[in-house]
């Protein structure tokens, strides 16, 4: 997911109104509850007989839930990026340091017994790349 389209959601999280929203059954209808006070607005579908009552009310709760859920998968979406970048550097250090103790021998990569062609062989594999 680029950054522009984790801001697009994020905007149009922001525009919502205010979360939690509340869900609730009454009779044979599926009410949500949105905002608070005086200026709240409430949904409110009857659940069609040609739909199972329990799937039309997983579908009711997943809507409410996701003025929550969403907020916050954005947030652990901005840690893990932000993580991700932060190893991505450390990677490219270790693996400047790896190249700078060489190699005596002219073994490939899964020699068990050299420190630097195993930590390149490690950072690649981490780093999504073959060694080279
Ligand atoms: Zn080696």
């Amino acid at each position: 997911m680029t950054d522009d389209e984790l801001k697009a959601i994020e905007e149009r999280c922001e525009k919502a109104t205010e979360g939690p929203w509340d869900v609730e059954a009454v009779s044979n209808a599926c009410r949500v509850t949105i905002g608070k006070g005086s200026g709240k607005v409430i949904l409110a579908r009857a659940c069609p007989p040609q739909l199972q009552e329990e799937e039309t009310w997983s579908n009711v709760k997943f809507m409410a839930a996701a003025r929550t859920d969403v907020p916050a998968l954005i947030e652990e979406v901005k840690r893990l990026k932000a993580k991700v970048s932060a190893l991505q550097e450390i990677i490219e250090k270790a693996q400047a340091i790896a190249d700078r103790l060489g190699c005596s021998d002219a073994h490939g990569p899964e020699n068990p017994m050299c420190d630097p062609c195993l930590l390149r062989a490690a950072l690649a594999k981490l780093d999504g790349k073959e060694a080279k």
